[in-house]
């Protein structure tokens, strides 16, 4: 039995060491279209490799996986992030947890998991072909027979190649056309747009906080701020740290946003009316707070303060905009409308998102081969038996935190078993 694997990044070496695991005596062969493997591991997490998440925080997975939670939720019964953590340690890749639940190699280095996907695949005798781009499937029809269909992959420098199974692992495409070959076969495609990025924010004083960190606190306590953006007239919302740049704003809470919203922004061109509430609590709350804040020290000068534990650069900006030339005043000179004004301020402080960020810092691709066009169970298409789908080309992506790795994974190995599963059955 032959399998071919198209593409070699994460899924696609994950498939081909549990096929080879599985079944020694499958012929297992990756094409990879670019001279290089696993060239988004090398550069995942900061070079670090966030390679999954405990997933302890995670309460409901559709928080984490905007697109394809029900699938996740369902194939994670076979693989979940404790099998990860366990697969890798067992293959001599020792792993940290970080306080934020984020899951990497103790090496601290994504070349970890290269070393070890490049060791294994060699030893179990997986071929890689490089320069290899596939550019076509075909389904030969069984001949009458009771012998299983087999699939073609045409190359455009190289002749075809004939086998029993099929995985496609070509990760998230950009544009619907790099999909052409595989909604020619009959598969429903979402279209793709960008997930994971920044926002670029026309507001000069903004800016000009760069580099300030707000900092998050998950526990709502009333001394740190719990950061809110939300796109107000929709139920996009995201809680998390921001990082003000000299384009804008990121961090975790926008990226999250960012997906969320990916398709909503897509189709508003990215252009759209941008909140944030600094506190994590509601305007009853922060008038309460504030009015007790002030109380205790009507004499000090407005600047001096620091509600929630803002920056103290970021509060002089909010108290600017809602008050401007008001540092220097005290308490006592706050008129109601004033402190109102305050109080909208830190819980609906509004921008507009002009663009996406100017730099290309988007990390997956929401869209791709519609669920609908696979078996839920097997990753098998509906349209075009023995040939399976992994990874970032199918309808699934999550937020930062290892949770696209963790997908990868969770696809992959359901892929090889079923191919594992379906070559004892066609023996
Ligand atoms: C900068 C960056 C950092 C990231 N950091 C993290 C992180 O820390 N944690 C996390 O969970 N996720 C992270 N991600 C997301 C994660 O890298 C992807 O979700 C994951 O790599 C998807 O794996 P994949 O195998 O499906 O696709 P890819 O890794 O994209 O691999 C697909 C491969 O297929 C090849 N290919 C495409 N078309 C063809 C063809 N026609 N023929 C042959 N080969 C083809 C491509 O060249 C590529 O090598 C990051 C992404 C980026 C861009």
């Amino acid at each position: 039995m032959k399998t071919a694997i198209v593409g070699g990044g994460a899924a696609g070496f994950f498939i081909a060491i549990q096929l080879k695991e599985r079944c020694p005596q499958m012929e297992v062969t990756l094409f990879e279209r670019s001279s290089h493997l696993l060239r988004k591991v090398k550069v995942s997490g900061g070079g670090r490799c966030n390679c999954t998440n405990t997933f302890a925080d995670v309460t409901d997975l559709s928080a984490v996986y905007p697109r394809g939670h029900r699938l996740m939720k369902r194939l994670m019964k076979g693989f979940s992030q404790h099998d990860t953590y366990a697969w890798f340690e067992r293959h001599d890749v020792p792993l940290i947890v970080q306080p934020d639940q984020c899951v990497f190699p103790a090496a601290q280095d994504s070349q970890a998991v290269i070393d070890c996907f490049l060791h294994l695949a060699n030893s179990l005798g997986v071929r890689i072909r490089t320069g290899c781009p596939v550019s076509a499937i075909t389904p030969v029809s069984a001949g009458g027979g009771f012998s299983s269909p087999t699939l073609t992959l045409s190359f455009p420098d190289a002749p075809a190649e004939t086998f029993d199974f099929v995985a496609v692992t070509t990760g998230g495409q950009p544009r619907a056309e790099n999909l052409r070959w595989l909604s020619d076969l009959g598969h429903e495609i979402e279209s793709p747009v960008p997930s994971l990025f920044s926002f670029s924010v026309e507001d000069p004083a903004l800016r000009a906080l760069m580099g300030t960190v707000v900092d998050h606190d998950a526990n709502h306590t009333a001394e740190a701020p719990h950061v809110t953006v939300f796109l107000p007239g929709t139920k996009f919302r995201a809680s998390g740290a921001i990082l003000i740049t000299h384009w804008g704003l990121s961090g975790p809470a926008i990226l999250r946003l960012s997906s969320y919203a990916a398709r909503y922004l897509a189709e508003h061109n990215y252009c759209a009316p941008l909140a944030i509430n600094w506190t994590g609590h509601n305007e009853e709350q922060v008038r309460q707070y504030l009015t007790d804040l002030f109380a205790r020290h009507p004499q000090r000068q407005l600047s001096t303060f620091r509600p929630y534990n803002l920056p103290a650069r970021l509060w002089a900006f909010l108290l600017d905009k809602s008050l401007p030339n008001s540092s220097r005043l005290t308490p006592l000179a706050l008129s109601k409308k004033s402190i109102n004004r305050l109080v909208s301020q830190l819980t609906s402080d509004s921008y507009t998102i002009a663009s996406r960020a100017p730099f290309r810092d988007e990390f997956v691709t929401c869209g791709g081969i519609a669920l609908t066009a696979i078996n839920p169970s097997t990753l098998e298409s509906r349209h075009c038996p023995h040939l399976f789908f992994a990874g970032e080309v199918l309808d699934i992506d999550g937020v930062t935190g290892g949770f696209n790795f963790q997908a990868a994974w969770t696809t992959a190995y359901t892929a090889a078993a079923a191919i594992a599963q379906r070559t004892r059955k066609d023996e």
